[in-house]
């Protein structure tokens, strides 16, 4: 079968691979279409696994179930999510299901940007969705990005009539407009300095647009909240100046959501003095769990959530590489897809 194997962000090669083998409680899928995800993009965070075959937010048709596989069938139009929890650990007691041990050991195989992969039995039992034929196979690649968004609202506890802060439009600030006006944010401010992305994000529902190349985003936060700041400021752009940033427009009180992680080797200077006095909230949110994916499917089935507006570009499996172009170096897009017809 074809791969799209990473070697590095400018390396990404089609090449054959064996069509993954499965086990009695695994199925086999047929990649429909598969998500290009931020992490992805991310060169420190692959470097040490490479090569390898990224992917995990992939929809498909399975088409080979193990003998003692219930509850799948050849055919069916499933969504699999890459990492599943074990539900039984104390951290999975508590809720926090993307910290427990097991999580980022289970994965997909060999990834959702091959022709075929494989589902282990941990990640069918746990979160393997049946999607409903009314449901694209593109649509249903952004019920893990979705999900990680779901979590984070719910985590930075969004409250009906916040003001809410998206520093960066890229695909996750762009689901976390949508989502914002889902709970009822009273005011949703969106900042990018690309203006294809601020476009897309006013059609998704965003009440106020600022490229910071052309004007001052902490100005604008402070006439926009009687010079208070923002309740909740979501940082979904991967840079300590986004963070640094995100805590000037905090207001007092307020939470500042860190949803993308930046290079290991970068830090943040923060005062103590500063948050004791501001009582502002960090709140990170680390990928989703099997409660938020079932939400996000039911929010794309119930068209309460645009899919359309958020995919702008797909590709077919063998551009994989101009598709990771696409995402990283242009960004004159939202949501990436590779396909596979
Ligand atoms: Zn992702
Ligand atoms: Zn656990």
């Amino acid at each position: 079968m074809k791969a799209a194997v990473y070697y590095s962000l400018d390396n990404i090669m089609i090449e054959n691979l064996p069509v993954p083998k499965i086990g009695p409680q695994e199925v086999l899928v047929q990649m429909k279409a598969c998500g290009v995800c931020g992490s992805d993009l991310m060169e420190w965070y692959i470097k040490n696994r490479v090569p390898l075959v990224l992917g995990h937010e992939p929809s498909g048709i399975i088409v080979k179930v193990g003998s003692k596989v219930k509850g799948f069938e050849v055919g069916e139009h499933v969504f699999a999510h890459h990492h599943v929890a074990c539900l039984t650990c104390r951290f999975c007691l508590q809720g926090a299901y993307t910290l427990c041990e097991q999580f980022s050991k289970t994965h997909l195989e060999p990834g959702g940007f091959a022709e075929y992969f494989k589902i282990p039995r941990l990640n069918l039992e746990i979160d393997t969705l049946k999607i409903p034929s009314d449901v694209s196979f593109e649509s249903a690649t952004l019920i893990e990005p979705v999900g990680c968004c779901l979590r984070a609202l719910k985590k930075a506890e969004v409250q009906p009539s916040d003001s809410a802060v998206v520093v960066g439009a890229g695909p996750s600030g762009s689901i976390l407009t949508i989502l914002l006006r889902l709970f009822g944010a009273a005011q949703i401010i969106v900042s990018d300095f690309i203006d294809y992305r601020l476009e897309v994000a006013k059609d998704l529902g965003a009440d106020l647009l600022v490229n910071p190349e052309r004007e001052s985003l902490i100005d604008v936060i402070k006439k926009a909240t009687d010079g208070r700041g923002a309740d909740i400021v979501i940082v979904t752009a991967p840079t300590v100046n986004g963070y640094l940033t995100g805590l000037e427009l905090c207001r007092k009180g307020g939470t500042l959501c860190i949803f993308a992680p930046t290079r290991p080797e970068d830090f943040l200077r923060l005062s103590p003095n500063k948050l004791f006095f501001s009582e502002i909230k960090l709140v990170p949110s680390y990928s989703t769990s099997h409660i938020e994916t079932r939400v996000a499917l039911n929010l794309i089935k119930t068209k309460r959530l645009d899919t359309k507006s958020l995919i702008t570009h797909t590709y077919p499996l063998e551009r994989t590489s101009e598709a990771f172009r696409k995402a990283a170096l242009d960004k004159e897009c939202v949501k990436v897809v590779v396909l596979n017809d």
